[in-house]
């Protein structure tokens, strides 16, 4: 599979696993912690690095590998690192590469965990998160930008407010500050944004939502993207200067594009831990092979939610990139024009009882519940669940009105689905 570039469809169902002779045609379960060695030399060599080859599966395991490879490759990157979780994967980006006394941008409509990752804790460890609108300019993004910026942190299409990243804006201004833009990529998936081919240098997944798919496993992942040159930066000596925590190895010199992964791999991994299970993997790697068909019908069946929304006598707005009403219209169409995945959001007219009432009246199969990203419709209504610990102001300002309800739209029959919504609405 290496060497030919084939579409996303394919990479979807074959990426990754390359059988030979003899070999299970399905991707194998390696549940093994440990691998064997005929000398002490043949391990050095792999421990060194000099060679690859697994030692222990905290660093590396061959079920874990197919899956890093296979979004690699979605992602058009260079390497792919697992993580237990999409946490652990935004985590790892961003101290992969920035130190105590330093900062990084982020826009300020980052997935909730993210926030409080960002505000909490790597403020604890000394580095400084500056939040810009991801309504900024490339010289609004700059200005915060001072000589201790270390990277942007944004996502391409927002969790839970569905905004699509100016690509042109934040990959500009990263670009101009000589540090790499990361880019959380989990609500559209590889199959409807490539945020590496918009001028991303490093995207980072939760795989616990569409790539997933179905709900069964918590997972993360980073791509290195190997389109960033650390070297003419001078910025990183982290990646450019001999790593003492690892007999001296110089990730850029020693694994060239693949420089922030293997470091990642090799330090992050090793020391932290976060390591995705094989049997996630093998659950999760089952996922993408359908990765293309789900999210053609996600994208599909969410517009013509919005529409019948957008038209419905009780509903007082609808939140969903692909409508024409949206003020994220013109970008959706350009960075997302496969479709915007399966999140809409709109306003119960009436307030938050009766988006209460609302759900409660569902009954059917769209159930209540916090997920996203998986192929069976949920509904929630965050005001009094997910959000209800915020304030009144600090719910308005990060867009989670009181009437506002969520729908995770999945993949069944789309006419279903909009009978079961209108028998809630007919009961309110
Ligand atoms: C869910 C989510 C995460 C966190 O991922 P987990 O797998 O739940 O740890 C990060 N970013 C976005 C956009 C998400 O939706």
């Amino acid at each position: 599979m290496k060497e030919r570039k084939y579409s996303a469809e394919t990479l979807c169902a074959q990426a990754g696993y390359d059988p030979k002779n003899k070999e299970p045609r399905i991707t194998p379960i390696v549940q093994s912690t440990t691998y064997n060695y005929d000398t002490s030399e043949d391990l050095a060599r792999v421990f060194s690095l000099s060679e690859g080859g697994y030692m222990y599966s905290r660093l590396g395991n061959p079920t874990v590998a197919v899956l890093e490879e296979k979004i690699a490759a979605l992602e058009g990157g260079v390497k792919g690192v697992a993580t237990s979780s999409g946490m652990a994967a935004s985590f790892f980006s961003v101290i992969n590469i920035t130190r105590a006394g330093q900062n990084i941008i982020a826009t300020s409509n980052v997935y909730g965990g993210t926030m409080t990752l960002f505000t909490f804790e790597l403020k604890n460890m000394g580095i400084e998160v500056r939040f810009v609108s991801e309504r900024a300019s490339k010289e609004e993004i700059l200005a915060s930008c001072d000589e201790n910026t270390r990277l942007i942190f944004a996502e391409s299409l927002s969790n839970p407010s569905l905004d699509v990243l100016d690509f042109e804006e934040f990959a500009g201004a990263a670009k101009e500050a000589k540090i790499p833009l990361i880019v959380d990529n989990t609500f559209p998936s590889p199959f409807l944004c490539r945020p590496l081919d918009h001028g991303a240098n490093i995207v980072v997944h939760s795989t616990s939502k569409y790539i997933d798919g179905h709900g069964s496993c918590i997972g993360g992942m980073i791509i290195d993207g190997g389109n960033f040159d650390w070297k003419s930066s001078g910025k990183f000596p982290e990646l450019t200067e001999p790593d003492e925590s690892y007999h001296g190895v110089v990730y850029a010199d020693s694994f060239g594009k693949a420089a922030y992964g293997a470091k990642c791999q090799a330090g992050l991994l090793r020391n932290f831990g976060s390591t995705m299970s094989p049997f996630n993997a093998f659950l999760t790697n089952i996922g993408t092979e359908t990765l293309h068909l789900r999210m053609e019908r996600h994208s599909n069946n969410a517009l013509k939610v919005a529409e019948y929304l957008e038209n419905h006598t009780k509903v007082d707005w609808v939140n969903y990139p692909k409508l024409k009403s949206s003020k994220y219209y013109d970008l959706a169409n350009k960075y997302l024009p496969k479709g915007a995945a399966g999140v809409v959001s709109f306003g119960v007219k009436g307030g938050a009882d009766l988006a209460k009432k609302f759900l409660d009246n569902l009954g059917g199969f769209i159930t209540i519940a916090t997920h996203v990203g998986d192929l069976k419709t949920m509904a929630l209504h965050p005001a009094s669940t997910t959000h209800s610990q915020l304030s009144e102001e600090e719910m308005k300002a990060g867009n989670v009105l009181p009437n506002l309800v969520r729908l995770n739209i999945g993949i069944e029959n789309v006419d279903d689905i909009i009978s079961e919504l209108e028998r809630a609405f007919e009961g309110i």
